[in-house]
């Protein structure tokens, strides 16, 4: 059997340890003979790094485990990248969000103003990336799961759009799994049919394999519920904060009753509530610093000072066991049924066939192809033109180095109640990201 060679991009993520862990849980099914690291912070990856080789000296020690900061080495001989890069690290996000809450507007990561200012910086970091890998190892896949997901895959359909990447979001597979704990399944027994954007959609079925359908029953329970279930289900996505976002759901379903929606939409549907419950000086950027940051460089500190790996300090991401799918599909044409970031070409029917949308595709040697989801309805449609059309405005405005493109996207955003506050907010913006984004005229 083949083994592969694979490189993280942002080998300093707090992400990294879980990914690489969750790898090792998975050699049977996917066999690796090369991992790497990079990362243009050496100190960052280095902790990270460090601790990893430990660890993977106890776990796989026939895996060749190296990291760098140097682009041709990282990218030389490798069959898939991992990027999980943040362009502009914690402290740039903490502005993404801080920024339009001091203007009363929803500060978020990749919704809103927030995801815009973060989608600028991502931009040219991403398509270095792809340029790295196709300079260095031109069969190589990229699995990308930076944020902010949409933004980036337009980017990709407008710059590299020959590029072998595929954009993928953690979202879908996260709720999906608490579906499968509210119908007493697990998400491999599950089927579903969804349509949107990254961070923007909605499922209009979810079906056993079997052909039961479970969309009434889980329509009945999130109308009650949200998707909060009784069981601690994962590692990801249970902070308090969280857990008030899948009890929102409920508020989200009562608005589309007949369709399952994507959390991400209460920054959409109800942004006036998501600013009342905000704190502009201590945001989600704050929490992941003073929580999840912490803990896992604390983890990787004590496993380098101890010199060795108990095994307990970094936790197995099961929940990334998406990433291992998403390559197995690539590498044995397995055809699995996958959520996906891909143009539309058709998949929505009355829907542009170029936006980049999110609905199940089918994975294999030649990437996804995406499955067709039919007509959706007007007021999903409505909410769907406006949101591409910011998400495409931002990437116009990007090649174009275009002042007036970026305020459209701005004001465009549904969370944005104001031409005027979406000047105010980019500019301030503009201040805070000169050392990212192009000079705009
Ligand atoms: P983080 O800041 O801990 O890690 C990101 C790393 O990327 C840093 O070490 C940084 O130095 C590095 N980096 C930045 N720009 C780079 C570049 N141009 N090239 C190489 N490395 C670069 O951030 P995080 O919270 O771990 O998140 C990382 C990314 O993964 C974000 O975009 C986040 O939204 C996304 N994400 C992934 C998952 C998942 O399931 N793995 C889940 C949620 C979010």
């Amino acid at each position: 059997m083949k083994k592969f060679s694979i490189v993280i991009a942002g080998g300093g993520s707090t992400y990294t340890p879980g990914i690489v862990m969750m790898l090792m849980d998975n050699l049977e099914r996917f066999p690796i003979r090369s991992l790497k690291l990079y990362d243009i912070d050496e100190k960052r990856q280095e902790i990270i790094a460090k601790a990893v080789e430990i660890a993977l000296k106890k776990a796989a020690p026939d895996v060749k485990f190296s990291y760098t900061t140097d682009p041709k080495e990282a990218f030389t001989d490798v069959d898939f990248c991992m990027a999980h890069i943040r362009s502009g690290g914690y402290p740039m996000r903490e502005l993404d969000e801080k920024i339009p809450l001091r203007h009363g507007v929803v500060g978020q990561e990749t919704c809103g103003p927030g995801g815009i200012a973060y989608g600028m910086r991502s931009i040219p970091d991403i398509m270095q990336l792809i340029d790295y890998m196709e300079a260095y190892s031109p069969h190589c896949w990229m699995l990308n799961y930076s944020n902010p997901a949409a933004i980036v895959a337009e980017a990709c359909r407008v710059l590299r759009p020959h590029a072998k990447i595929i954009n993928i979001c953690d979202m879908p597979v996260g709720t999906l799994r608490r579906m499968s704990y509210i119908v007493g399944k697990t998400p491999k027994e599950l089927d579903v049919c969804y349509y949107g954007l990254n961070h923007f959609g909605w499922w209009t079925s979810v079906k056993g394999k079997d052909g039961t359908d479970y969309t009434k029953q889980l329509i009945d329970y999130v109308s009650k519920n949200g998707y909060l279930t009784q069981q601690a289900i994962e590692t990801q996505h249970m902070d308090e904060s969280w857990q008030a976002t899948h009890k929102k759901a409920a508020d989200l379903l009562a608005v589309t009753p007949d369709c399952l929606p994507n959390t991400y939409l209460k920054y959409y549907l109800y942004p006036d509530y998501v600013t009342e419950h905000s704190n502009p000086d201590y945001t989600r950027a704050n929490e992941v610093m003073d929580g999840r940051e912490k803990k896992v460089f604390g983890a990787a500190r004590s496993i380098i000072e101890a010199g060795r790996f108990e095994g307990t300090e970094f936790e197995v991401d099961n929940h990334a066991a998406f990433i291992a799918d998403l390559a197995r599909a690539i590498a044995y044409n397995t055809q699995e049924r996958m959520l996906c970031i891909v143009e539309n070409k058709g998949a929505i029917s009355n829907f542009d066939a170029h936006a980049m949308v999110e609905v199940p595709c089918l994975v294999g040697s030649d990437g996804p192809k995406p499955l067709c989801q039919g007509e959706i309805p007007t007021f999903q449609l409505g909410l769907m033109q406006q949101q591409a059309a910011v998400e495409r405005l931002v990437v116009e405005a990007y090649c174009e180095h275009s002042y007036q493109k970026l305020w459209q996207a701005l004001t465009l955003s549904k969370t944005v109640p104001s031409a005027k506050k979406a000047r105010e907010i980019l500019d301030d913006f503009i201040k805070a990201n000169q050392d990212y984004w192009p000079k705009l005229d």
